[in-house]
């Protein structure tokens, strides 16, 4: 057992393929403009009564049948009680007794797999702003039009055993719910509410509240474990400020009885038939940890590679589009290396930059048949990914095709040893970096354009 144990409870809100708030016909997504998307029913206007939206169960139960949960029979909600400003019925509509999956887990790819508590459907509360911070804000903002949206929470056990780990979790569930089409980050939040214990305070549990995504998880909970080895734990809530990038003390912890549940008086049972079931499981489609499998056996890929191209269902789509045209490795090698090592570098991800995918193919055909180098194609790529441009007309127009074939190459070599005959002997001599030089002299004189590989061979041939 290690010396920090995590759990998480991550909230997902439902933002794609989906029309409407989970009990009232207000759209979706909420809108930027606040309190302009919420009528009576997400306000709790006396006498509004909430009807749910069918569609938030499909969605929801394809994802308990894609962690493997087994399935309630039926969908009962309750009231969860408590007064805050961002929930004007004092209550919350979430399932408390009979959620809708339990147990199931998400293999992390490292050896090891979370356990799944539980999966249940509850409607998200209104935003709170606090402008400057939680603990500074001289007021709070309140925005309805979240109030009522649908949110899937996913409640793991303690199983995690460091920040990196939490991390990773997340990642894997969010390759996982945009693979089902019901999640899309450019525009949804996926929030945690995480457990912290360590063994130095014999696993006394501190709850740390409101953490948004990934960049915010891993110093949560990095500051969490060095607070409590310092200072101690006692069992509380504590909330997670953004801003300072701390924890601070929100109440000790409350038992769930506190939250007086009883079961939603308005909303009628729904039965889960077999049918809704088998109906969910076909709208399943492959999901990364099977397509990396078959990316392994169909591509040959070594597995680091599969597991880095499905991790993204936009980057496995692209691969399998480009390898159609050229080696499957070279597509492989190509997209992971240099594609997102150019997108890490500007901070952006595939979603955003709009790729323009047949001139991406083009542009690695013209390097698989070596009408470019590597080192114009990468450039080329980087223009790629901010413009839109004829690979081919460029390549023309600035005159950028490889200096290759023996005559053309073999004569800019020749030239090279000729004016550096030193260097010449010392390769001939044993030096092998000496070669390196020589390569250097061949790019200058093709202003880059050379093929470095063949270069060395041509030059070490003639100096055979
Ligand atoms: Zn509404």
């Amino acid at each position: 057992m290690g010396a920090v144990k995590i759990g998480l409870e991550v909230h997902i809100s439902l933002n794609r393929n989906i029309q409407t708030k989970m009990f009232c016909g207000c759209r979706l997504p909420t809108g930027i403009e606040p309190n302009t998307n919420c009528c009576p029913v997400c306000l709790a206007h006396p006498g509004a009564k909430p009807v749910f939206n069918k569609q938030v169960l499909k969605h929801a139960l394809k994802l308990a049948l894609a962690l493997n949960c087994n399935i309630s029979r039926h969908v009962i909600f309750s009231r969860k009680t408590y007064f805050y400003p961002d929930l004007p019925a004092n209550y919350q509509i979430t399932q408390y007794e009979f959620p809708l999956g339990v147990g199931g887990s998400i293999d992390l790819g490292n050896g090891k797999k979370v356990s799944l508590k539980r999966i249940h459907m509850e409607e998200d509360p209104a935003a709170l702003i606090h402008p400057g911070g939680v603990s500074d804000a001289p007021f709070s903002l309140i925005d309805y039009n979240r109030a009522g949206a649908p949110l899937i929470e996913v409640v793991t056990e303690p199983d995690m055993e460091s920040p990196d780990e939490a991390r990773l979790f997340l990642k894997k569930l969010l390759a996982i719910v945009e693979y089902l089409g019901i999640y899309d980050n450019a525009t949804g939040t996926m929030k945690a509410d995480a457990n912290v214990s360590v063994k130095e305070n014999s696993y006394t549990r501190v709850e740390v509240k409101n953490i948004s995504g990934f960049r915010e998880i891993g110093a949560a909970l990095n500051y969490e474990i060095v607070r409590q080895k310092q200072e101690g734990a006692i069992q509380e809530t504590r909330g997670w400020d953004a801003e300072k990038q701390a924890t601070y003390p929100m109440r000790t912890k409350e038992g769930e009885d506190d939250y007086g549940y009883i079961s939603e008086p308005n909303l009628p049972k729904i039965e889960i038939t077999e049918r809704m079931i088998k109906e969910a499981r076909e709208g399943i489609p492959e999901l990364a940890h099977s397509k990396a499998k078959r990316f392994m056996e169909q591509y040959s890929l070594p597995s680091e590679d599969a597991d880095v191209l499905t991790s993204e269902i936009e980057l496995s789509e692209l691969f399998e589009k480009v390898a159609k045209h050229i080696d499957p490795l070279l597509a492989a090698k190509w997209l992971k290396k240099e594609l997102l090592g150019i997108l890490n570098q500007t901070k952006k991800s595939l979603k955003d930059v709009k790729l323009d995918e047949k001139q991406l193919i083009v542009l690695l055909k013209m390097f698989e048949s070596k009408k470019i180098n590597d080192r114009t194609a990468r450039e080329l790529l980087e223009k790629l990914i901010s413009k839109r441009f004829d690979v081919e007309k460029r390549v023309k127009e600035h005159n950028l095709k490889a200096v290759s074939g023996t005559s053309e190459l073999s004569r800019f070599c020749s030239e090279a040893i000729q004016e550096n005959p030193k260097v010449a002997d010392d390769f001939k001599q044993g030096k092998e970096e000496a070669l390196n030089f020589l390569v250097g002299q061949v790019m200058k004189k093709t202003k880059g354009k050379a093929n470095a590989a063949e270069t060395k061979a041509i030059i070490a041939d003639l100096l055979k």
